[in-house]
């Protein structure tokens, strides 16, 4: 049998690994990507910021998936036929017996006018090396960082804010600069639940950035944001965390997708229309807040239920929503938040927040674990 997996990010590279542990070697294991290298997404901030290289936070899928006997292949995925089971590529169609849909999402554009042509939006390293580069430019002024409504990326935003932060203190540029920080939220990192909100809140008010709470942004000028409840921001730079839609590829796949090009998927995974059509992390139709973190479970839950089908034994596991993270608040600092279940995944049963140096530390050490052990 040949399982397919789509995307080499955290959703595809956890996949395919856990597939190749949990099915036997003689089935094929193949992992398509139109991307040669992976990319530690969650560090992007940090090297818009320069306190990361890119190297430290990149490296090669194909020696790393060879190694344990995964296929790879380097193409665009272009459709998905779930009837016949042949996903189409750059390459021409390779045809499988289970996929598993991890290919993102893409930034929704025209969510609101200006965001593409006035902002700067922190999704890849190409985005994170150009910020850089604004930044070494930047002399003093205004900065505006924007949580726009819908985005369900809910803690770069806060990363970027209090990263520039202490970014401008050490350039001593922080008399001379103002950072506005403009969210749809009724409170900040409302995501993590409420004493996470207030720590961040307190942290915002310590360090003299704006916060601009139940702020959806109407449009962006050149160097304007106007909000719904007709309020003006001017910035030097703006820093905007978008909504997203669906690939093009899951759009143009007929049926697989909702009319937003996210995949609907029952909590082990499958697909919600197409037996052996199995989804992970931000390509998925779950409502709320998408992470690497979710991606990685999920994958893991993706994996275990295929082996389960293809094995027609063991128990199925499903997937159960929650909010972790390690927030980096620049200089050392950081916070920890738990929140059980995910905003828009049900209600708030249980939330836990701490601050300190040690999430700070944490985070990074994640990060450099999570490189050393995958590839
Ligand atoms: C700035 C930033 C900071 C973040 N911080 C955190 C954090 O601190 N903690 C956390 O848990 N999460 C964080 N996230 C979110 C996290 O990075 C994403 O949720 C995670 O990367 C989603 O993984 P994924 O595999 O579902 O999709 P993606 O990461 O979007 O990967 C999609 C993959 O599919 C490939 N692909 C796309 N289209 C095609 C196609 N048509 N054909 C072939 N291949 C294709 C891409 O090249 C890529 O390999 C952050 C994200 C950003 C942008």
């Amino acid at each position: 049998m040949r399982f397919v997996v789509l995307g080499g990010s955290f959703g595809g590279l956890i996949s395919a690994y856990e597939l190749r542990k949990v099915l036997p070697r003689a089935h094929e294991v193949l992992l398509i990507s139109n991307a040669r290298t992976f990319v530690y997404r969650p560090a992007l901030p940090f090297v818009a910021l320069g306190t990361r290289d890119p190297g430290a936070i990149t490296a090669e899928l194909e020696p790393s998936l060879k190694k344990r006997g995964i296929g790879f292949l380097q193409a665009t995925v272009t459709r998905i036929d779930p009837v016949t089971r042949r996903v189409f590529t750059s390459m021409g169609h390779v045809d499988y017996d289970y996929v598993v849909v991890a290919l993102g999402a893409h930034l929704e554009r025209e969510a609101v006018a200006g965001l593409d042509a006035y902002t700067e939006c922190i999704l890849w390293l190409d985005d994170a090396l150009r910020v850089r580069e604004k930044l070494r430019g930047f002399s003093g002024g205004h900065i505006a960082v924007l949580e726009v409504q819908e985005t369900p990326l809910r803690c770069p935003a806060y990363e970027i804010a209090f990263g520039l932060d202490a970014y401008l203190r050490r350039r001593a540029l922080r008399e001379k600069s103002c950072i506005h920080f403009i969210t749809y939220a009724e409170s900040p990192f409302d995501v993590g639940g409420p004493k996470a909100s207030k720590i961040v809140a307190q942290e915002f008010e310590r360090r003299g950035i704006d916060v601009h709470t139940g702020a959806a942004v109407s449009r962006i000028a050149d160097g304007i944001v106007y909000t719904r409840d007709g309020e003006a921001f001017e910035a030097n730079l703006i820093l905007a965390f978008p909504p997203y839609r669906g690939t093009d590829a899951v759009l143009r796949s007929k049926g697989v997708g909702d009319s937003r090009g996210f995949i609907p998927v029952h909590t082990t995974m499958e697909s919600q229309r197409f037996p052996r059509l199995y989804a992970v992390g931000d390509a998925v139709a779950f409502p709320g807040p998408k992470s690497g973190r979710m991606a990685e479970v999920q994958a893991k839950v993706a994996a275990h239920n295929i082996a389960c089908q293809v094995a027609a034994r063991g128990k199925y596991k499903n997937y159960r929503s929650h909010v972790v993270c390690a927030m980096d608040m620049g200089d050392g600092k950081g916070m920890f938040a738990y929140r059980k279940e995910a905003p828009g995944q049900g209600p708030l049963r249980f939330s836990f927040a701490m601050p300190g140096r040690w999430p700070a530390i944490a985070k990074s050490a994640l990060e450099r674990y999570f490189m050393t052990a995958h590839f």
